[in-house]
């Protein structure tokens, strides 16, 4: 028998691991809605850039939190993201945002914030959410967790793809040196730092393809809640 059960799942990872492809490949393999939490923060970091926000005012940053909208649209290519009804899906990627959202995201009350409408997002299930504390924080209680891993200069190889298909020019190095500077100040941070859930299968992507990736987790997946991808 088909358990037809819309479940949570939970892909959290580093920087540039691949979660928020893989997440949102597997959503659309499934019929789920895909939650880039990671977008929502940069989407704040963006806004908070433009008014000219001090990045450690910790309160006015929770301030500007509450007051903007964040949505999500889904098109054939994935989601697209709506900044108080402006859609910033190509805005947040760009270098100045990347630079400051750890600082951003930082911010505990920010954070609770976020988290409260990121349980919101997921509530009905059906859901795949990447980020950075999916798994321990966001949805403790996750049906599958999954923890992404690679190799840093593969990492940093992929990003460089990405940001060459939008005409931004950098050298690896330094690519790689943003990776792991953010890396630090994602894990290292008091609360909700990136940590694996004591729950989740790591998977490590170094020398898997995005298909292999998301049919590894979808396999996972599908021998756990025998779902089909029918919906
Ligand atoms: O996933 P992405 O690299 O776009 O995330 C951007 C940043 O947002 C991360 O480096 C991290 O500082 C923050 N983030 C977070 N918690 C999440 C998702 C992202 O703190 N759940």
């Amino acid at each position: 028998m088909v358990m037809h059960k819309r479940i949570r799942i939970a892909i959290d990872g580093p920087a540039a691991s691949g979660k928020s492809t893989t997440a949102r490949l597997l959503a659309e393999k499934l019929g789920y809605m895909h939650i880039d939490t990671g977008a929502m923060y940069r989407a704040i970091t963006l806004k908070a850039l433009e008014e000219n926000i001090d990045l450690t005012n910790e309160d006015r940053l929770t301030d500007l939190a509450r007051r903007c909208s964040v949505t999500f649209e889904r098109d054939q290519s994935g989601n697209r993201i709506f900044l108080n009804g402006r859609d910033v899906t190509q805005e947040i990627r760009n270098p100045e945002v990347t630079k400051n959202v750890s600082l951003v995201s930082s911010h505990p009350k920010l954070r609770e914030v976020m988290v409260e409408l990121q349980r919101l997002l997921a509530a009905k299930g059906g859901v795949v959410v990447d980020g950075r504390d999916i798994g321990t924080v966001v949805i403790p209680d996750a049906e599958v967790k999954v923890f992404l891993v690679a190799d840093v200069d593969e990492r940093a190889k992929r990003r460089m793809a990405d940001l060459q298909k939008t005409g931004i020019t950098t050298s690896q190095q330094q690519v790689e040196q943003e990776l792991v500077d953010r890396d630090y100040k994602d894990s290292t941070r008091s609360a909700s730092p990136l940590r694996k859930a004591d729950d989740a299968i790591e998977i490590d992507t170094t020398h898997l393809t995005i298909d292999e990736q998301v049919q590894k987790i979808f396999e996972y997946v599908q021998k756990k809640y025998c779902l089909n991808n029918e919906n």
